[in-house]
């Protein structure tokens, strides 16, 4: 399962034969840890235009604990770049993106962040949504070209809404956004709720994993007990060993019960009497064949175990009011539902299916319930599902994205703990790709 041929261009000769050979060569990537919670080095904050928030997006990014500066100069080796484009507001004002990023882009440390900070393109300025968008293909572009581990990121800001963007900006500035890049996230101007402390942002929230036992869920439900949560973890009752053993290291719940079960929702409830803040549908599993080789039974049991269950728990939790005021509920998709997959029309719909459920409810829970509903979409993630597959798809599904090589779990749980966040309630209808900027389905 491990990356050996990452490790190997870590070596002398790796980086001799990979370089002469024109090989891929993946950088290490730097993630979060209680040691390196921060990037380090200095941020530095430039601005395309005449933009209004400099003031306070300057004063935002203060708070990241980054050494903040918008003088070039001051920063010989910037550890993040932050360009606040929210100005351009018709084509000539990407002028001012080149001439801002030129100079200074070559100077990126490695394993740095780029954040272009715009907004959404209007539907009615056919000047302005040109280049806005363009700020799109830029920032896509950019992150294939960045290289060395870093990561550039298009964060849409609702106008002048400088303040719902903290917690995405710190997330995207830190090391728990390493495996993120090429990313496009539209925030909304709801007011976050208020962060006693950064470091806990989830303390006094009750969170629910389902598929908790391993892989992803594991790492998920342990990041946000890291985060301060109290963890239920839910896995099948053929695992409940392995679920009991990963609860019991986090000083979790364990809940065994099959998510697809008709009185799931009920058992859920009644394992978190004083309702869930976060809801996190993980669960899911693969039954791999082509259409015409598939039976029916290999169709139903990946629909409902990846889609109709999370429909259905996620209605009825809501509708019983589980899921508490100013709660999160976060969905997998994948990636395969976005691009799609040879051998995985099931999953595919599967997980196309969590896209279409993602962006119509976010919209209706939010005014209903004050509740959240986003998306992971990871890639190529190690974990003995990819573990599984055939050893050269393997390496072409690690190395088929800007960073060269695959995520780990934790790059999914820490996007999902972002999501988690009372401080997130701005990111709303998001599916955010956890790829490593995969070039399937870009
Ligand atoms: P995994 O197989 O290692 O873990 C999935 C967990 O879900 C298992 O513990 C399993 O017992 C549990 N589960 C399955 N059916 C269940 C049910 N009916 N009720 C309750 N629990 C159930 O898989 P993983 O790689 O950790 O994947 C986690 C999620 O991420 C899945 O939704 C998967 O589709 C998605 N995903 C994974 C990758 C990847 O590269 N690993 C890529 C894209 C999406």
């Amino acid at each position: 399962m491990a990356d050996r041929y990452l490790h190997f261009t870590g070596t002398a000769p790796g980086r001799f034969l990979t370089r002469r050979l024109g090989l891929p060569r993946p950088a290490p990537l730097r993630r979060w840890s209680p040691g390196t919670p921060s990037l380090g080095g200095p941020l530095l904050h430039l601005t395309a235009g005449d933009s209004v928030i400099t003031q306070e997006l300057g004063a935002l990014l203060a708070t990241t604990g980054l050494d903040v500066t918008d003088r070039a100069e001051r920063a010989a080796r910037p550890a993040g770049i932050v360009l606040d484009a929210t100005a351009v507001s018709a084509p000539g004002g990407l002028t001012a993106v080149h001439a801002a990023l030129h100079p200074v882009i070559r100077s990126l440390a490695p394993g740095g962040r780029v954040v272009v900070v715009g907004v959404r393109p209007s539907a009615d300025d056919h000047h302005q949504a040109a280049a806005q968008q363009a700020l799109e293909g830029f920032t896509r572009s950019l992150g294939k070209e960045v290289g060395r581990g870093a990561t550039v990121q298009l964060l849409r800001i609702a106008p002048d809404a400088v303040a719902p963007a903290e917690s995405t900006l710190r997330f995207l500035l830190s090391p728990r956004s390493a495996y993120l890049s090429g990313q496009v996230i539209e925030l909304t101007a709801a007011a976050p709720d208020p962060v006693a402390d950064w470091t806990a942002p989830l303390a006094g929230r009750t969170a629910l994993v389902t598929g908790a036992a391993r892989g992803i869920g594991a790492s998920v439900a342990g990041v946000l007990a890291r985060d301060g949560a109290r963890v239920i973890c839910l896995d099948v009752p053929q695992v409940r060993d392995e679920l009991a053993r990963t609860a019991e290291e986090l000083d979790a719940t364990a809940l065994p019960l099959d998510i697809t079960a008709e009185d799931a929702a009920d058992r859920i409830a009644a394992a978190a009497p004083d309702g869930l803040d976060v809801l996190v549908h993980n669960a899911g599993i693969t039954r791999d064949r082509r259409l015409a080789n598939m039976p029916a039974e290999r169709w139903t049991s990946v629909l409902d175990v990846n889609l109709d269950s999370v429909l259905r728990t996620t209605d009825a939790l809501l509708k019983a009011g589980t899921v508490n005021r100013g709660g999160r509920i976060v969905a997998t998709a994948s990636i395969a539902g976005i691009a799609g997959n040879n051998g995985q029309t099931n999953y595919a719909a599967s997980k196309a299916g969590i896209i279409g459920l993602v962006r119509a409810l976010a919209p209706q829970a939010a005014a209903d319930h004050g509740v959240t509903v986003n998306a992971v979409a990871p890639g190529f993630i190690e974990t003995k599902m990819t573990a599984a597959v055939p050893l050269l798809i393997r390496e072409a599904g690690r190395r088929m994205n800007s960073l060269a090589q695959g995520g780990l779990p934790v790059d999914v749980a820490e996007t999902t703990a972002w999501f988690a966040q009372p401080a997130s309630t701005a990111v709303n209808g998001q599916i955010v790709r956890v790829c490593g900027q995969s070039l399937l389905g870009a």
